[in-house]
């Protein structure tokens, strides 16, 4: 039958022939296409760091961290264009056991100081065990909730996992790169146990020790090197029922430090309790700390213990970069499983399987 449609008499709507289906894919897109990292410059990163660029920032601290050598020589250009721009912060290292409670201090600390003396504040943390994929422990900006939206800091997790002499250069380097982007206080963070507080220590000019009130027996476990080394011991928790414990524990704690040769700064370490979970006496440990920073500015040490700080990082890089190239060495790598089963065997001494190795090592670099 004919559709009444198509009668010239017809007065009602026409069916207008289809279109093609529109792609489905926004042509627009086209024109705004994902935007690709554009890879920057040596001067782009350092005119970008001293602006303060966070973003450029985070991206250099990046390099630093990398292993490829291609972004190392990029790394070290930035570190070294930056270095006149660095220097100019105070740098406080803070240790603790596990549980300590340094991610809950780190938070009211990093408010306090911002709140009190402003500038800016960057977050950097060493743990050589730390592998990101796994989740570091450390410098996980969830664990310090108000400092990570604050708009005047930048929180970096430790580098990732590698000997703690490499995990600890990153971060002494990264230190240069914050501080020329303005941040005048950098706090270090590191798990107490064992060797990453002298690293710490060998790159800030203050160095916190957070303890706990335990059994009674606070000292015991607390390695006498690592207490040395502290300019201020804070004991954490002191609230509700654990008051007097660490009341108690911070005397222990002052006796101990009576025993010790007097520190080459000419200060006393001091001792106090706070709670860093109710915010109490937090305020005495800054003002401690920035007492420390004065005292230390004018007698001298301040720049001393800066000097040798450097010296001891040129030693550092030197001893690393050889440790490295040696166990890289091709023909090393080859023959360090047979001297090794050989020394096992007690087929050749530790001596001389050492000095082969060295041999070995020393010709190739004739060659
Ligand atoms: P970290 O492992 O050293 O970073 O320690 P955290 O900051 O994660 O704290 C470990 C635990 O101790 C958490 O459950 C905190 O809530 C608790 N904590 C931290 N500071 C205090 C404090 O001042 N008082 C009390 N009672 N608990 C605290």
């Amino acid at each position: 039958m004919e559709h009444p449609e198509n009668d010239k008499a017809y007065k009602g709507l026409v069916v207008n022939a289809g279109i093609e289906p529109p792609s489905s894919v926004n042509p627009y897109l086209k024109n705004h296409p994902r935007r690709k990292k554009r890879s920057l410059s040596v001067a782009d990163y350092v005119d970008g760091i001293v602006k303060g660029d966070v973003t450029i920032l985070s991206r250099a601290v990046t390099l630093v961290e990398s292993v490829l050598p291609e972004h190392q020589t990029v790394a070290q250009e930035v570190i070294e264009k930056c270095l006149p721009y660095a220097g100019n912060s105070v740098r406080i290292g803070i240790s603790g056991v596990p549980g300590a409670g340094k991610s809950t201090s780190i938070d009211v600390f990093g408010l306090h100081v911002l709140g009190k003396y402003g500038g800016k504040l960057a977050v950097l943390a060493i743990d050589p065990s730390s592998e990101r994929s796994k989740g570091s422990i450390l410098g996980d900006k969830t664990r310090m909730e108000k400092l990570s939206v604050h708009p005047k800091s930048f929180i970096r997790p430790s580098p990732s996992a590698g000997s703690l002499g490499g995990v600890a250069r990153k971060t002494r380097e990264t230190i240069v790169l914050c501080e020329a982007a303005g941040f005048d206080k950098i706090f270090v963070e590191t798990v107490g146990v064992g060797q990453s507080e002298t690293a710490v220590h060998s790159m800030v000019d203050f160095f916190l020790l957070i303890q706990l009130a335990g059994t009674g027996d606070e000292l015991q476990g607390i390695k006498r090197g690592i207490m040395e080394m502290a300019d201020g011991i804070v004991i954490n928790k002191a609230d509700g029922d654990n008051l007097e414990r660490a009341k108690l524990a911070a005397s222990q704690f002052r006796n101990a430090l009576h025993l010790f040769p007097a520190s080459e700064s000419g200060w006393t370490p001091q001792v106090l309790t706070y709670s860093g979970f109710y915010n109490l006496g937090v305020k005495e440990i800054w003002d401690m700390i920035y007492q420390y920073i004065a005292f230390v500015k004018e007698n001298g040490y301040f720049e001393y213990r800066r000097n040798e700080q450097s010296k001891y990082w040129m030693y550092e890089t030197i001893n690393e970069y050889l440790r490295d190239n040696f166990y890289h060495n091709p023909h090393i790598e080859a023959l360090l499983a047979e001297k090794e089963q050989q020394v096992l065997r007690g087929n050749l001494t530790s001596f001389v399987a050492a000095k082969n190795l060295l041999d070995t090592y020393f010709s190739d670099l004739k060659r």
